[in-house]
């Protein structure tokens, strides 16, 4: 019966309202027990990390890699992701190239983890949601993300659209981003802006899609004008308490919001940090 139906995409019935770590790791966070977060399957913990060294994990990671991506890409599933592009696009992107060396064992459990400066790549699931959201039943083709951090979800952004357009405020960051992408060669299709992503950039606007990466307390303006027609904007919004928020242009002067779940993302802040 109706119950059965697959939910349309903007219903926030849709998942559960429970809170998802986006790009903060959330209250508690230490490397040691970052599994705060979070609904959905339990975080997978790889088996041979017990007492190796770092080198040798990260070479044994890089093995198993795309074994763990697709166990990675089957929890999604399980988790309602349903985009075959964008669970191809994660099933592509090696995440443990674009955190520390450190914390590669943990790449491919579904939490964010810190990337320095304050700052953290996104739980996948989050990345995968998002991306969904923006993209469904369109084929965007230049889209813009606001907050690049390490690189991570530009670089799986890259594997379906043609031209991704990344800012990020905080300069070690945006040399992190710049590298982790010139390394898994994804740099041709990504162009990095050392930047206030709260600006946007209106020299390359309209865009097919809008992803931003950290909340505001509001969405900022300039982003909704730099939307082309019949796109999508998704960001979270709020501060203390932080709603997932998709927007879509209508028209060239209307604009239709809905709001998601609960979300806990790190903040969007104006300027850029040298
Ligand atoms: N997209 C990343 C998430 C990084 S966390 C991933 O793939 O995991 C969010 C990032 O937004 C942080 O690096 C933070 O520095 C950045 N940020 C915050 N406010 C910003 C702004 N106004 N412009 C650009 N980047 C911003």
């Amino acid at each position: 019966m109706g119950s059965d139906k697959p939910r349309h995409p903007l219903d926030p019935k849709r998942r559960p309202r429970a809170t998802v770590w986006g790009s903060s790791p959330g209250p508690g966070y230490s490397p040691a027990n970052s599994n705060t977060r979070i609904h959905g399957p339990k975080p997978f913990v790889l088996p041979e990390a017990a007492g190796r060294p770092t080198a040798a994990l990260a070479m044994n990671l890089g093995l198993n890699s795309e074994r763990l991506r697709a166990q990675m890409v089957s929890r999604l599933r399980e988790q309602g992701i349903d985009d075959e592009r964008v669970l191809a696009a994660m099933q592509a992107v090696p995440r443990h190239l674009f955190v520390d060396q450190g914390l590669a064992s943990r790449a491919y459990e579904d939490a964010a983890l810190p990337i320095g400066y304050g700052q953290t790549i996104s739980q996948p699931w989050v990345v995968a949601h998002m991306l969904s959201l923006m993209s469904v039943g369109r084929n965007p083709q230049r889209v813009l993300e606001i907050g690049a951090g390490c690189g991570y979800q530009a670089a799986v952004l890259a594997q379906f659209v043609r031209e991704v357009f990344a800012i990020e405020r905080v300069r070690g960051l945006y040399e992190q981003a710049r590298m982790n992408l010139a390394q898994g060669r994804f740099k041709t299709r990504v162009r990095l802006t050392f930047g206030d992503g709260m600006l946007g950039l209106e020299h390359h606007a309209p865009f097919d899609g809008i992803v931003v990466a950290a909340a505001g307390v509001k969405i900022p303006e300039a982003l909704l004008h730099q939307l082309a027609i019949g796109a999508r904007l998704i960001a979270p919004e709020g501060s203390t308490h932080q709603r997932l928020i998709l927007i879509e242009r209508t028209s060239q002067a209307s604009w239709q919001r809905v709001e998601l779940q609960d979300v806990r993302f790190v903040p969007l802040r104006p300027g850029t940090q040298l």
